[in-house]
């Protein structure tokens, strides 16, 4: 993988977003000098970077918007690392185990205006992390009824309704408005009693997140969680 990626350097030459280092699409001196989030969010919600920071908020926007998807990989790779420290936690003391990713959607016109969701690309990044993960434990003959498997589902959470941006929407209580029925669940089937990671790029006021649990645990779901880059 690394003399691929070395040799793919070669032929297509990667920069960092933020300093022009050539290497990587967010390289690691910047990546390790973003600031984590700080400032207080719902207790079941875990965001990783402080947003206000300029090259994560430059990131996660050519992420989302201008099909810079290899980020996805980069910000799978520290939000893995968040999960797994939760996750051990969560697993002993609430049995959270066999979690399934469900990624916040995009309305059906947004999805096909970009042609990705963001929030998707993660969820596989982290799929594959997770698989190499446990490869790496079988190889070195853990017990792999310790390891979390991670599943992902994206045919359960959808977004039935178009929404204003919130950003866009200064009063809170219109911002709740905006959200209120705007997920619909599928297969309710697939999340019975499950333990349930959401994923998302970015939460502000919590609200897309709150929505979505809510949906979630009237549809049976044991306990939902949430991870996102930033806040
Ligand atoms: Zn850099």
């Amino acid at each position: 993988m690394e003399i691929l990626n070395t040799i793919l350097n070669i032929v297509f030459p990667v920069n960092c977003v933020s300093c022009d280092k050539r290497g990587s699409d967010l390289c690691t001196k910047c990546l390790s000098e973003s600031p984590t989030a700080e400032r207080e969010s719902a207790n079941w919600i875990f965001p990783f970077f402080d947003y206000r920071h300029i090259p994560i908020k430059k990131s996660i926007w050519l992420l989302k918007y201008k099909g810079k998807k290899r980020l996805a990989s980069i910000f799978a790779e520290v939000m893995y690392g968040r999960i797994i420290e939760e996750l051990s936690d969560l697993s002993v003391l609430n049995n959270f185990r066999e979690p399934i990713l469900i990624p916040i959607p995009l309305s059906k016109k947004r999805y096909r205006e970009r042609g990705y969701n963001q929030a998707e690309l993660i969820c596989k990044e982290l799929i594959k992390i997770d698989k190499n993960n446990k490869a790496a434990h079988l190889r070195h003959g853990v017990d792999v009824q310790l390891v979390n498997n991670f599943i992902f589902k994206k045919n359960v959470l959808a977004k039935i309704k178009e929404t204003e941006h919130q950003a866009n929407i200064k009063e809170r209580h219109n911002r709740l408005k905006n959200l209120i029925d705007s997920f619909a669940i599928k297969n309710p089937e697939l999340i019975k009693n499950k333990n349930i990671i959401l994923i998302d790029d970015v939460t502000t006021t919590g609200t897309t997140l709150t929505e979505a649990k809510k949906i979630l645990k009237q549809n049976g779901a044991r306990k939902v969680i949430a991870f996102t880059i930033a806040h």
